[in-house]
């Protein structure tokens, strides 16, 4: 058995790495060659066909069926001019991940003889034959068919020898079947809620765009060490592996330099990314050892993204290239640093204000409060569906944990921001203000810039922070679809800011002053919005205490979590701004606790399997090799110098046979466990009793595990450890 362990080993050490063939070292002159951009789509496609591409993208008008052949003809030229050979749509399931049906462009004509076609309602609309995808219950099997149509505001690629169209992906009866479809609604209903409260400001502004920066972190394993560990195979994540004496303590490794084979991998999937488009800047070390970043010039949130699902799919396939598995997995190794997917949020105006940054004029920083003050409701409003959307099997290791962001959502501004709305709160009134207290004031207002300048507070604990001109959600775990939690802060953003608009007329209504109604208002939510702030320290315990009293929810099972997506006011928030009907979110809710589940279920399967051919048999050979030399003790000494020299091997020989015990009965209430939770037929009940019942076997048994690790001979030991996982490279 430990031979696989070995071999993997000297694999590693013999690796030979890939000389990659770079193109030209200017990103500049292959930028975006296998996208189908503006520029492309002018050269490839009739001018009035054109026209109307840009049209849809810009205001969402329909394309009709001439227009759409013409693009698609252009498409079709262009694709095949950058070598491809098959289509696709492309798009993103509830599972995770990005789902493809390739087909050729090949047709045999009358005349037997082949030749290329892509049809204009091919690009426009397909019906995957998908029965198998996620749908919570909105597909019954006489209307299994689901239909995926063109996203035309994020461009079609060529990703290897196929075009790829990103599209949307919806049930016969029209729920919606993905992230991208609600979250593009979610989009359309931040853009009208911030448009009509940009009126107030600048009359000029037409479009409000929502703005994505992701920053994604993730774990290198070399190849070889990976396929010796059936837990990362099957799990992404190891489920037993005692820590290595050395891991991220010395803080050596964050902003160290980049191995070499590290290095060519990240070259190799940066220029792929490149030539798709994707603005990869940053790449650097994380904090614990073997885990990495990258993070893009941040874009529109739709386009951002489709460019984050193609990213790690990129990822994925050249990290074998190098001999490497990539792991997404928010928490592949117990005692070292998870990876987490920050989303830099913010939102700019078609004049190119960007709204989170305060202007030069009082006016615009006005507009800054305006929309910094109503983000601060929102996530207060809704921070337990902000928690729910970022919930997952992986992530709950994350959060609350002494390294991520707790699962009390707060918000974190820095304390003289902080400190100018405590201010505002004083000495804004309902009463009429005295133009001198007026003048003062918006002085004061105007002074936000030079505030922000020395605002270097950088709180790392908080799992909602500003940092300086965009929010930064910190909570996201690695392997989210960033979907997810941006529909649910655009949702409850833009909700908060037609709310905002409504109360604010009405006070201009009954004859108050644009500027002060506008004030009063967000006084008001200044206050309301208080207990959400936090600048202290998010991991301790006091804080617990403290956001309990503020009447801060924080909740930390997995089934309490996603009961959210249920409640009436998750509901009544999706409906309002037309971006997800009851029926989706209970499709969703049973899609997210079905995934949990399932993930619990397989993960306790290959525990189990482990534990019971790999770790107990190892552990019985290993004692037994104790007993035979125990024996031989007794040949060879006196009584009394036996008793002495044996007294360690016999405590080694009672410990394995204690931890064997217990692994060996847990392993059989495990199972038992879930047996019972498997015969419930509703998820919402089978989640309980997984979350419950099984969960807690896989820390038991796995400390016992581990207990044998540091005990056997570690040349027997089967699997790689977490030293040789944590620092080969
Ligand atoms: P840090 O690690 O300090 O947070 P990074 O450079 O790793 O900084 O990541 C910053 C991310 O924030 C990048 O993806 C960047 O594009 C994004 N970002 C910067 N400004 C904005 C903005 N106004 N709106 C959205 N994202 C932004
Ligand atoms: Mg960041």
């Amino acid at each position: 058995m430990a031979t696989i362990r070995f071999k993997a080993l000297e694999e590693v050490l013999n690796r030979k790495y890939v000389d990659v063939v770079f193109p030209s070292n200017k990103i500049s002159e292959y930028y975006g060659i296998n996208v189908f951009d503006t520029e492309k789509m002018r050269r490839y496609i009739p001018v009035e066909a054109f026209k109307s591409v840009m049209q849809a993208i810009e205001k969402g008008n329909r394309i009709d069926r001439k227009v759409a052949d013409q693009v698609a003809s252009g498409m079709k030229e262009w694709a095949i001019s950058r070598g491809a050979t098959h289509y696709t749509h492309w798009f993103h399931p509830l599972t995770g991940g990005t789902a493809e049906k390739h087909d050729a462009f090949l047709e045999i004509g009358n005349d037997g003889k082949a030749f290329e076609t892509f049809r204009g309602e091919l690009l426009a609309q397909q019906e995957p034959d998908a029965s198998s995808f996620p749908h919570g219950g909105l597909r019954n099997t006489f209307e299994a068919r689901g239909y995926t149509a063109w996203d035309p505001s994020s461009p079609a690629f060529v990703l290897g020898n196929t075009l790829c169209i990103p599209t949307i992906f919806i049930s016969y009866t029209g729920e919606t079947l993905d992230y991208k479809a609600p979250l593009l609604k979610s989009i359309a209903a931040l853009d009208k809620a911030a448009v009509d409260v940009c009126q107030y400001f600048d009359k000029n502004v037409t479009k409000v765009i929502s703005n994505l920066g992701w920053e994604q972190e993730y774990f290198l394993v070399d190849s070889a060490l990976f396929h010796a560990r059936p837990d990362l195979v099957l799990t992404q994540r190891t489920l037993m592996g005692h820590a290595s004496a050395k891991d991220q303590q010395l803080e050596d490794h964050y902003f160290g330099s980049i191995p070499e084979r590290v290095i060519e991998y990240m070259k190799d999937f940066e220029i792929e990314s490149h030539k798709l488009g994707i603005p990869v800047k940053t790449r650097h070390n994380e904090v614990a050892p073997n885990q990495f970043e990258c993070a893009p010039v941040y874009e529109e949130a739709n386009l951002a993204n489709d460019h984050n699902q193609l990213i790690m799919e990129l990822m994925r396939k050249m990290a074998h290239k190098h001999n490497f598995e990539v792991l997404f997995h928010e928490k592949p190794f117990a005692g070292v640093n998870g990876s987490g997917k920050h989303n830099n949020w913010s939102m700019s105006t078609d004049t190119g204000v960007n709204l989170l940054q305060p202007g030069k004029t009082p006016k615009k920083n006005m507009q800054f409060l305006t929309f910094l003050v109503n983000v601060v409701k929102a996530v207060h409003n809704h921070g337990d569906l902000l928690r729910a959307s970022i919930y997952s099997a992986g992530n709950q290791h994350r959060l609350g944990a002494n390294e991520a962001p707790p699962s009390i959502m707060s918000v974190f501004l820095g304390t003289q921001l902080s400190g100018m709305l405590d201010d505002l709160e004083e000495r804004i009134s309902d009463d009429k203000m005295t133009p001198d207290e007026k003048t003062a004031l918006k002085l004061d207002i105007g002074k936000i810039p030079e505030i922000l300048l020395d605002n270097t507070d950088r709180n790392r604990t908080s799992p909602f922070a500003f940092t300086g001109n965009r929010f930064e959600f910190r909570a996201v775990g690695s392997s989210e679809n960033c979907g997810a939690p941006l529909i649910s802060l655009n949702t409850a953003v833009a909700d908060q800011l037609v709310e905002f608009k409504k109360e604010t007329d009405e006070l201009m209504e009954s004859g108050i002053k644009k500027d002060e109604a506008i004030l009063q208002i967000l006084r008001k939510y200044i206050t309301e919005s208080k207990p959400a702030r936090f600048e202290g320290n998010g991991y301790g315990d006091e804080w617990k205490k403290e956001a309990e009293k503020r009447g801060l929810t924080n909740i930390n099972s997995a089934p309490e979590v996603f009961k959210t997506y249920l409640s009436k006011k998750t509901r009544d928030l999706f409906e309002r701004n037309n971006v997800l009907s009851e029926k989706e979110l209970e499709s969703r809710y049973e899609i997210r606790i079905e995934q949990f589940t399932k993930k619990i279920q397989i993960e306790s399967r290959v525990l189990g399997d482990l534990a019971t051919n790999h770790i107990i048999p190892t552990a019985v050979k290993y004692q037994n090799s104790l007993i035979e030399s125990v024996r031989g003790l007794k040949e060879i000494f006196s009584d009394d110098e036996y008793k002495e020299i044996s007294k360690g091997r016999i405590e080694y020989i009672k410990k394995i046979s204690e931890h064997v015990t217990i692994i060996n009965k847990e392993v059989e209430e495990m199972t038992e466990a879930r047996r019972i939770a498997n015969k419930l037929e509703k998820c919402n009940e089978r989640i309980e009793e997984y979350y419950s019942n099984v969960m807690p076997y896989l820390e038991t048994i796995r400390y016992h595990i581990d207990k044998l690790e540091m005990i056997v001979d570690d040349e027997m030991w089967p699997l790689p450890k977490y030293r040789e996982l944590l620092f080969s490279r």
